[in-house]
């Protein structure tokens, strides 16, 4: 067993429960198996399989069975109890469980000593309609089925148009992963982006947006900036225009909604990553992930990078609060880069410092270096030195 800092075991078994089997969550079992193996861990997801999110823009290319590793195999590996349901949340039921130590789901009551919290943002744009589709049905299908099947489904005499909406790292990712699937089945249509602000990718450094909008031009992909998306409708899509509100109506075979996350399933965190609620800390429960906001000097972006660092972080502080010395480590992991995918061959990022932006195949090389680095965490191998 590896030696953790400030831990020394009780003689109980612990349980822990996580809730939610992404980034965070399986970042979180990788630390408690490796520390405290005999420790009885449950984890929930309404999924059979976890999915590499990061990399869901390239189910373009392959298939979106690539990207999943079934729970079952997961659970052969780490040792845990898989429950495949979506556990409903709020904070009125986290006072109720952290003050029974236990919840119900499907009448099944589950003690713990420790519940995690791990369920990610959930996205926005989630509208049933026939043209349109948002990053929930790249969740289930491959990219490259899903668009050929809604061409085939909604053909036309024109040229048919896609309109990207969204310009943030997912909606970018899509719309080059797009662009050159469209070029390499031969399939002619015209790609745009509608993005509601005048910088594309507006959270990172200026040259980000520099680098992008220069291969929009360069690759043909019309850009409407400052536009609000309203609704798709009749093989046309309705858009305002945020400086003089005006409405105006563009043609649209197919509409692809990435609008960024939804805020309203976020749990407030202190720096050790307990959820507080009214104030008040839960000491029993722990929240990491796109669904966290720690109070602390870490970053609280909404990345896999962070996901991953804070599900290891509250798997110590889980493990330390458990032990003779209750001695908890606070959150400080700031980003060490990021790198956004323009296709398979092409990228823009920042390194160590976000003056430091870089481009072309160097940038795809350090993000293909931290997918890896992931995938090895996955097979229960930490080389995350930070
Ligand atoms: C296309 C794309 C590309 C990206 N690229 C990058 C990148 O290059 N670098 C980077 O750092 N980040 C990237 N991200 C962001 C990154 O994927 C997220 O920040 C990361 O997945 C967050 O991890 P998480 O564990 O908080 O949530 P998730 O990975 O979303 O996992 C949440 C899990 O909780 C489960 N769940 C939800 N609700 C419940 C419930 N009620 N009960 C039980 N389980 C539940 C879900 O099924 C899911 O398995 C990308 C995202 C996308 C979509």
């Amino acid at each position: 067993m590896a030696f953790l800092p400030f831990y020394i075991p009780k003689q109980k078994r612990l349980r822990v429960v996580i809730v939610g089997g992404g980034y965070a969550g399986m970042a979180a079992l990788t630390v408690l198996s490796r520390y405290a193996p005999d420790t009885e861990v449950t984890v929930i997801d309404p999924n059979e399989q976890h999915i590499k999110m990061t990399h869901l823009h390239e189910t373009f290319r392959y298939p979106l069975s690539d990207l999943q590793v079934s729970f079952t195999d997961l659970s052969k590996r780490f040792g845990f109890h898989f429950i495949q349901a979506a556990l409903p949340l709020n904070e009125t039921v986290l006072q109720q469980w952290q003050a029974d130590r236990s919840l119900t789901l499907n009448e099944e009551v589950l003690h713990f000593d420790y519940l995690l919290i791990t369920t990610g943002g959930g996205n926005k744009g989630n509208e049933p309609a026939k043209a349109v589709m948002s990053l929930q049905d790249f969740m289930t299908n491959s990219g490259s089925d899903l668009l050929s099947d809604k061409l085939a489904q909604n053909k036309t005499d024109s040229e048919p148009v896609i309109s990207v909406i969204g310009g943030g790292a997912t909606g970018i990712q899509f719309l080059f992963e797009i662009k050159q699937f469209l070029h390499r089945k031969k399939i002619k249509s015209k790609l745009r982006l509608i993005h509601s602000r005048e910088r594309l990718l507006e959270q990172f450094p200026d040259g980000f947006h520099i680098y992008v909008e220069s291969r929009l031009r360069e690759l043909n992909i019309e850009f409407y900036p400052n536009t609000y998306y309203c609704k798709q409708q009749d093989n046309k899509i309705l858009l305002r225009d945020k400086k003089s509100q005006e409405e105006f109506v563009l043609p649209s075979h197919l509409t692809l909604l990435f609008l960024g996350k939804k805020q309203e399933n976020l749990y407030e965190a202190n720096a050790f990553g307990q959820v507080l609620v009214e104030q008040k800390t839960l000491e029993n429960i722990f929240v990491a992930g796109d669904c966290s906001h720690f109070n602390s000097f870490g970053s609280n972006s909404l990345s896999a990078q962070s996901a991953v660092r804070k599900g290891k972080l509250v798997a110590r502080n889980i493990l330390r609060h458990s032990s003779v010395l209750n001695f908890l480590e606070p959150y400080l992991h700031h980003e060490l880069g990021y790198v956004v995918s323009l296709g398979h061959a092409d990228a823009v990022g920042w390194l160590a410092s976000e003056g430091n932006v870089i481009t072309g195949l160097p940038a795809l090389a350090i993000k293909e270096l931290v997918e890896s680095q992931y995938d090895l965490l996955l097979m229960g191998i930490d080389t995350y030195l930070v």
